[in-house]
């Protein structure tokens, strides 16, 4: 079975997948966490971001495993060191989507999410996984969510319990929409996979929905896939 979770950033994808492999008992696939890797891996070895070639082959060496977790975040290890905290900085957010719009990085990439899925059942999220990774996947969800909103959660997640004052979260919220935006952009504009939902993916808007809404309507999809086999 595989489920298959696309959408832009900060629609809460990771979320929802990782509640919904709980759910179901399956595998979570973080896609977006293996191209972090990529970019980070690039970064450290100083490999320059125009050098295609060296990314793709970069990409082609590196064995990337996800231990096993509880928590609702991946763990992700690149040749066996742990690297989940690294590939959510700034420097990484700011080069991972010029590394992802490499043919050679992709190709690498999705041959490693098709392995996976060959011993697991999973729910996959990214950007091209109903398109490109899983087109045939049993159920495939487009969730999106209002830019200010995702905006908005991605900073209240990013300061838990400590907030800063009204004005500051304010602009960081504004800055961070910003970013979002352009990172989207780039992803939907890319000549190789772009982000876009598939034909027969399930449009699913998170922005005035809960958490177990979204995750009532993707379990709704799942039992009815499981009822027709
Ligand atoms: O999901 P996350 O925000 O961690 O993804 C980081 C970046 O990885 C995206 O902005 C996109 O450039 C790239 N990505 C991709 N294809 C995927 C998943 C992520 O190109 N399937």
């Amino acid at each position: 079975m595989i489920v298959a979770i696309d959408g832009p950033a900060g629609s809460g994808k990771s979320t929802i997948a990782a509640l919904a492999a709980k759910r179901f008992g399956m595998r979570k696939l973080d896609t977006g966490a293996m191209y972090r890797s990529v970019a980070l891996c690039a970064l450290d070895e100083g490999i320059d971001l125009d050098d295609t070639d060296a990314l793709a082959e970069l990409a082609h060496r590196m064995e990337i495993a996800f231990p096993p977790s509880d928590g609702e975040n991946v763990r992700i290890t690149v040749n066996g060191k742990d690297v989940s905290n690294e590939i959510r900085t700034p420097r990484v957010d700011a080069a991972v989507s010029r590394v992802a719009a490499v043919p050679g990085v992709r190709s690498g990439m999705v041959a490693q999410q098709r392995r996976f899925a060959e011993n697991h059942d999973v729910v996959a999220e990214g950007r091209d996984i109903g398109t490109v990774v899983f087109p045939h996947a049993d159920v495939k969800v487009f969730l999106t969510a209002d830019p200010a909103e995702r905006a908005r959660r991605r900073v209240l997640q990013r300061h838990g319990d400590h907030l800063p004052d009204a004005k500051a979260l304010e602009a960081e919220i504004a800055e961070t929409k910003a970013q979002i935006e352009a990172r989207d952009a780039y992803d939907s504009n890319r000549a190789e996979a772009p982000l876009k939902a598939a034909e027969d993916a399930h449009l699913i808007d998170s922005s005035s929905q809960t958490i177990d809404e979204v995750l009532d309507a993707i379990a709704a999809l799942v039992q009815s896939v499981q009822k027709d086999a």
